[in-house]
């Protein structure tokens, strides 16, 4: 099997595209400036696989990677990683009613099934959340998944169909001739020759890679997660948003409950790390305590910021093929839901570049946007 399309990146992308590309044939050499899993593909507790309350774009990616999901493991051949824990998005204030009713009706024509209950009826579904909470958007077939297992089991199962998979190689530049790219240069010097496509999934690391040929308005954050000690009663039921609330919460192994939402930490790019920061840490406690009193007392055992994530001026991904280079295709801008849509993105990148086809489910994610 001729090794003729690199991908620069080792997280759920790169490992996903790699085992696309071996699934249909084709040649994938991966590498990963640290060791697989090493960005926002893997850390502490699971990524939420939802679809409500998504930008309208990004709804057909989740409809197909909704198909994938359930039956991921067996195609990687390791035990389940997703489970269907529904999502239930919790409202307050009346404001946010007629966003969350629109919200509902078009998610439920776009082929994701979502109803909006009122009143004691929100308690069904979640009976410990406080007096204040009047209604909720419930989108049953939402999830969770192993974020950590399901990236490595991408990997190893790219593997084993023939993929190469490198560690420690970090890409610096690309080499490009005329309307192609014809290898990547490393930080120590060695050259990795691009004889088919090159793959820029390096998340955080993409716009610096791609810079000298396209400025993308994208930046990063490093996102803020929490985990609790083991709670006597676990309050959760479901995978839990907010309205208004920067909050997400889901039930963990161990009696444990993850804590996020979009909160974030500090990026020291000297050291390659993020350290959590005191009162962004209080403030989402502060926010699940308003909204599962019970939770109150609640001690949290992991408070990590450690994976930086690349956020877009729109909070939409961005996805193309580089202007000017008719063999180099990049991935970013995930803005903290890229985990969800990664199963089907990835399988319509290598179909793309395989078959020569822009997928018309990728269109509306397309650099374009910014320029028309
Ligand atoms: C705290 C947090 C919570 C999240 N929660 C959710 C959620 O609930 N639902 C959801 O849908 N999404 C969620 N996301 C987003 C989701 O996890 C990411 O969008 C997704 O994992 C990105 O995958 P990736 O492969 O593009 O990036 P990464 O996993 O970051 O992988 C990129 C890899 O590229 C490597 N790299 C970088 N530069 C170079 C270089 N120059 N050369 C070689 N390698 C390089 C990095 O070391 C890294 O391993 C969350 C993200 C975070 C951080």
């Amino acid at each position: 099997m001729m090794t003729d399309n690199l991908i620069i990146g080792g997280g759920v992308y790169g490992a996903a595209v790699a085992f696309e590309l071996t699934g249909r044939g084709a040649g994938a050499h991966l590498i990963e400036a640290s060791h697989i899993g090493a960005g926002a593909s893997a850390g502490p507790g699971k990524r939420g696989v939802r679809a409500s309350g998504r930008d309208p774009r990004e709804i057909p990616l989740i409809r197909q990677s909704r198909k994938i999901w359930p039956s991921l493991h067996e195609r990687l051949r390791v035990a389940p990683l997703f489970e269907q824990s529904g999502h239930v998005m919790l409202i307050e204030r009346a404001e946010d009613m007629a966003e969350a009713e629109a919200r509902a009706a078009l998610q439920s024509t776009m082929g994701i099934p979502t109803e909006m209950v009122y009143g004691d009826a929100v308690r069904d579904y979640e009976p410990e959340v406080c007096d204040q909470v009047c209604a909720a958007m419930i989108c049953p077939g939402d999830g969770v998944a192993d974020h950590t297992a399901t990236t490595k089991a991408y990997a190893a199962a790219a593997r084993a169909a023939g993929a190469v998979v490198e560690e420690d190689v970090s890409a610096a530049r690309l080499v490009c001739q005329g309307s192609l790219a014809t290898g990547v240069e490393c930080a120590d010097g060695h050259h990795y020759p691009v004889t088919g496509n090159l793959f820029v999934l390096a998340n955080a690391g993409v716009s610096a890679l791609v810079g000298g040929h396209v400025d993308l308005p994208v930046w990063n954050n490093a996102f803020q997660v929490l985990l609790s000690t083991p709670l006597d009663d676990v309050p959760i039921r479901h995978l839990v948003g907010h309205a208004h609330r920067t909050l997400s919460l889901k039930s963990e192994p161990g009696n444990r409950i993850m804590i996020s939402g979009g909160y974030q930490g500090r990026w020291d790019y000297e050291r390659q790390t993020g350290q959590t920061v005191a009162s962004e840490i209080a403030a989402n406690v502060a926010d699940a305590v308003a909204v599962f009193p019970s939770l109150e007392g609640i001690e949290i055992e992991v408070a990590d910021a450690g994976h930086l994530e690349a956020v877009s001026i729109d909070r939409v991904p961005v996805i193309d093929r580089l202007p000017g280079l008719d063999n180099v295709y990049f991935a970013t801008g995930w803005s903290g839901h890229g985990w969800a849509i990664a199963p089907a993105i990835a399988a319509l990148l290598a179909a793309w570049a395989l078959d020569g086809v822009a997928p018309a489910e990728l269109a509306p994610l397309a650099m374009s946007r910014f320029t028309a």
